[in-house]
């Protein structure tokens, strides 16, 4: 297996292959479980059909995050082990730029891997990291699944759930909140119902994420306040469901040129 190090630039799936190494080093340094790996294949297959880019639709729906989480009274981050191996730096900066902390919640938890996580975020440069010490849950879920944290995701308005399951983002909508995904798949349960969903690769939507959260911070409520008015998720979804059509055409073309 080749090493992250020893990926040539120039490989034309150079950003998957990097990808796919930090999974794997992610589950080999213990922050990461073996299901994680699955997860990054059905991933990087979405990525593959949308052409491994950010579309318009995932702008938009990236612009319609940043403006939710500005708006928010109480904005949350949930951390998972693919996040962690991913883009542990990229949400320590989101989480600054946003002034919250980050909060460690795992789908199969195990109190090794949520300190790892916690302490590889720490260590990224995060001030606040909570989940280590969960003090209720989330009703509807099974118990490890459920734990959370007053003052955290328990509490929030709004929730950023990156490459989270259906059930959990089901249990978060019932309790009121809004919710944030970021899933390659535009035809998950995920993607389906949460309030924003952005289709597209956690990798570049972070960075992109953070990017509209410091540009948007300067303007007045009332412009977030219509950027989420204009915004539509099933018309979102839709989009991207097209761009991965269009893209398949184009590809087809190619090949019979
Ligand atoms: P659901 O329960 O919502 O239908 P699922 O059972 O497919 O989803 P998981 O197997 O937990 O949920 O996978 C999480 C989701 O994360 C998948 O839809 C996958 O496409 C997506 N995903 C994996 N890697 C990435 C990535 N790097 N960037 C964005 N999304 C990703």
């Amino acid at each position: 297996m080749l090493t992250l190090t020893e990926i040539p630039k120039s490989h034309p799936r150079y950003a998957s292959l990097v990808a796919r190494e930090r999974v794997a080093e992610g589950v080999k340094k213990g922050y990461t479980s073996t299901q994680g790996l699955i997860a990054q294949g059905r991933g990087e297959c979405f990525d593959y059909l949308l052409g491994e880019r950010t579309t318009a639709s995932a702008a938009a729906a990236i612009r319609a995050g940043a403006a939710l989480l500005l708006l928010a009274e109480r904005p949350a981050i949930s951390v998972n082990g693919n996040v962690a191996a991913l883009v542990s730096e990229e949400m320590v900066a989101l989480a600054a730029a946003l002034k919250i902390p980050l909060e460690v919640n795992l789908f199969h938890r195990s109190e090794e891997r949520v300190k790892k996580i916690a302490d590889l975020l720490r260590e990224k440069g995060a001030e606040d990291v909570l989940g280590e010490r969960p003090d209720t849950s989330v009703p509807g879920l099974d118990h490890a699944r459920a734990l959370a944290t007053r003052g955290g995701i328990y509490d929030a308005d709004v929730v950023l759930i990156p490459l989270e399951d259906g059930d959990r983002c089901e249990a978060l909508l019932a309790m009121g909140k809004r919710v944030i995904a970021i899933d390659l798949n535009p035809l998950s349960r995920t993607a389906k119902k949460a309030t924003v969903s952005i289709v597209d690769n956690i990798l570049r939507a972070v960075p992109q994420l953070t990017e509209e959260v410091r540009q948007l911070s300067n303007k007045p409520l009332s412009d977030l306040e219509k950027i989420l008015n204009e915004y539509d998720n099933q018309e979102t979804l839709a989009g991207a469901v097209q761009e991965i059509r269009d893209h398949l055409d184009e590809q087809f073309r190619k090949g019979s040129d």
